[in-house]
């Protein structure tokens, strides 16, 4: 399988090539056609899969640059996460001149304010931050089609549930039917029950 086969745009096939990957990895072959047809998954892949490459090429794909709205995001629970998400999809996204935004605690509030007002196309953030910025209206949400939770185990278990529900509240109607909805987990022994439970709890 090939990430020509994939169906992907060509500015972001070159800029994965440019990025130096030549073919998906076994989560991104699976995983990322599912989200760019649009429809939920639930994707269980441990670190150094290709798990942050595969959000980061799903949202890519998702994306009209063509206007500069919030069109996709992407809650992790540590900053590091977040940032690195932002930096993948900037790299793979750069022929497709994508703006990415990391929303994190510890950073400027200034500088989020700036970006977000400039205009981005994807936020990856924390769930404290990005609530924050919603609630102040320099994120604006009402063109997001994508609601990526990265490591949700992890977002459940550091008690981000009530963030991720108060985030979740300010998305399009669209996205609350749940149409476009995605949950990485990260631990191997959780079984697919266990991940479907996790992605009711998370589902409200
Ligand atoms: P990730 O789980 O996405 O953080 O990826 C783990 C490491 O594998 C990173 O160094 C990625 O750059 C690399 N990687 C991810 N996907 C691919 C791919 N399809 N081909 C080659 N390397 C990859």
């Amino acid at each position: 399988s090939s990430f020509d086969q994939m169906g992907i745009r060509e500015d972001l096939l070159r800029g994965i090539y440019a990025y130096g990957f030549e073919k998906p990895s076994a989560i991104q072959q699976r995983a990322v056609m599912p989200i760019i047809s649009g429809r939920d998954a639930i994707a269980q892949a441990q670190s150094g899969t290709g798990k942050t490459s595969m959000i980061a090429l799903a949202v890519c794909q998702m994306i009209d640059t063509a206007t500069r709205e919030v069109q996709a995001l992407i809650l992790s629970p540590t900053r590091e996460l977040a940032a690195q998400t932002e930096k993948v999809i900037l790299a793979i996204g750069d022929f497709m001149n994508v703006q990415a935004h990391a929303c994190i605690g510890g950073k400027s509030i200034g500088e989020d304010i700036r970006k977000l007002e400039y205009g981005v196309h994807v936020v990856s953030g924390t769930p404290g931050r990005v609530y924050d910025m919603i609630k102040r209206r320099t994120l604006r949400t009402r063109s997001i089609k994508l609601l990526i939770l990265d490591e949700s185990d992890e977002m459940l278990s550091r008690g981000f549930k009530d963030q991720i529900y108060d985030v979740y509240r300010y998305l399009p109607p669209e996205l609350q039917g749940i149409k476009q909805f995605f949950v990485a987990v990260e631990r191997e022994e959780w079984k697919f029950d266990t991940l479907c439970d996790l992605y009711d709890t998370l589902t409200i």
